[in-house]
């Protein structure tokens, strides 16, 4: 199945002189392919996105409130159909995760159009007899979206709900690994009925994403991916509004006094929900030397109840890596770990009598030091490396001890120990006694100053350009 670019409300190859074929992770069979995008293309999206953007500014935001209510509509209403075309290009279970974001992406239309119609502004007293001030949230015009490959439907939906709420054009440049998918939202959003040009879809890796960020037309570029990607797009985004959310190594601290059961089950959640491939995944698992055996006694246990398999099948609870960079990375991570005296204790290798290479097992692997990949970067598989510690300052130490600072996790049952933590750790996002990966689509979101986690909070109001009003009522002649 060919699937077309998406410019100014018609489907179209565009100027393409290039495919690019997707293949299923799952399966090794090929789904589709797509037209790369060329820099013509990306200038006919910019001025389709222009024309439909005054026409999304001239509606009210009840009507833009509407549209994003009938998005959301649709998506509920093919669940079961996106769920499997999404397990089949991304790799993750139908049953156990597939669904589910098919309702979160449905979830954040339905959040981002009651958000819209309540982002109310201020009015304020003028320092001047007769005048009046006032704030305005206008939008802030063509908004380029580019996204990752782990949540390829729910992090455009993310990103578009509330950009096209407040009345920006998008341009969604999907990853070049689940583009496919992500052209289903843009379906959907035709359909809902936003003007031609308010949503368009171009296609391609790098070099269609530098040729959108660095288009003049181009106002704002909200990016989730890779922290290096993420910098490389602020240094060409110069002083263009950004939204930057990027990569995590996120630690899970298990104190003396938590509740191992539940510390244990959290951590594999955290490092088998979409094989690992989240931005909060479980990265590290630091737990107290006192109870170190106990936990990871319960963790095995833990770890050997995860099905990987077929995301089609009912039974599977882990797929495959999405791609073969991923499986490489976990590769090249494990062999450094065991080189540097990590101590293997489950799995280690990609799985074999599956349909393709991408298959990882649940892996554990104990005694990481801070000198290991596994422990330094963001490995983005189903992998926990265990390293123990034996204070509370220690443990902070070696939470912080990372360039990268989204989220973090701390098992206690010391509501004083906790407050600690939540003061010290430096990560956007800490939960207690719950797992790294735990995730609502409303509060801010994003990393900690001072790392490289980026800055993105995605909330509603980034997607806006706050304006200040004078209004002079008494010296107005009519
Ligand atoms: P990952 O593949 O680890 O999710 P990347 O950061 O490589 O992360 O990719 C995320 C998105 O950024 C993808 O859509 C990719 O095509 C795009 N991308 C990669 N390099 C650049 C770049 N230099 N400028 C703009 N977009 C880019």
């Amino acid at each position: 199945m060919a699937t077309q670019m998406f410019i100014g409300g018609t489907w179209t190859d565009g100027m393409a002189k290039q495919t690019q074929r997707v293949t299923s992770p799952a399966t090794g069979e090929p789904l589709g392919e797509v037209p790369i995008s060329t820099a013509a293309d990306i200038d006919a999206a910019v001025k389709a996105a222009k024309k439909a953007q005054r026409e999304l500014d001239a509606m009210t935001v009840f009507e833009r409130s509407a549209l994003c209510h009938r998005v959301a509509e649709l998506l509920e209403s093919r669940v079961d159909e996106l769920a499997r075309e999404l397990a089949l290009e991304q790799g993750k279970p139908f049953a156990t995760e597939a669904r589910e974001e098919i309702h979160h992406s449905a979830g954040n239309f339905r959040l981002h159009a009651e958000e819209g119609i309540r982002l109310d502004t201020e009015v304020m007293p003028s320092e001047t007899r007769g005048k009046l001030l006032f704030t305005l949230r206008k939008p802030i015009g063509i908004y380029a979206l580019i996204t990752p490959w782990n949540f390829p439907l729910l992090i455009p939906a993310e990103l578009a709900a509330p950009a096209l709420v407040t009345g920006n054009a998008v341009i969604l440049k999907p990853s070049e690994f689940t583009p496919l998918i992500a052209a289903r939202l843009v379906e959907i959003c035709e359909q809902a009925g936003f003007p031609p040009g308010s949503v368009n879809l171009v296609y391609g890796a790098r070099e269609t994403g530098e040729a959108l960020v660095t288009h003049p037309g181009v106002t704002g570029i909200a990016f989730v991916g890779s922290a290096a990607t993420g910098e490389a797009i602020v240094r060409a985004a110069g002083l263009k509004r950004t939204m930057i959310e990027a990569s995590g190594n996120g630690p899970q601290i298990v104190l003396e006094d938590a509740d191992i059961d539940a510390a244990a089950s959290a951590a594999v959640r955290g490092a088998a929900f979409t094989a690992g491939q989240v931005c909060v995944a479980t990265e590290r698992v630091l737990v107290q030397r006192k109870v170190h055996e106990q936990f990871v006694e319960r963790l095995l246990e833990e770890a050997r109840n995860v099905v990987l398999g077929n995301p089609l099948d009912p039974k599977t609870t882990m797929g495959p890596l999405n791609n073969e960079p991923t499986a490489a990375k976990m590769d090249r991570h494990l062999s450094d770990s065991l080189k540097k005296g990590g101590k293997l204790l489950l799995g280690g290798e990609r799985a074999s009598g599956f349909p393709t290479k991408l298959y990882y097992p649940m892996t554990v692997v104990d005694s990481v030091g801070t000198d290991q990949l596994l422990f330094r970067e963001e490995s983005f598989g189903p992998v926990l490396p265990i390293t123990t510690f034996a204070s509370d300052d220690e443990a902070i130490a070696l939470a912080n001890d990372s360039d990268l600072g989204l989220q973090a996790a701390v098992f206690t049952s010391s509501l004083k120990r906790a407050f600690r933590y939540v003061h010290e750790i430096r990560a956007g996002n800490l939960q207690i006694n719950e797992s790294t990966c735990y995730f609502e689509g409303r509060p801010p979101f994003g990393g900690a100053a001072g790392t490289k986690s980026g800055w993105g909070r995605i909330q509603i109001q980034d997607f806006t350009d706050l304006r200040t009003i004078s209004i002079d009522y008494e010296h107005a002649r009519n």
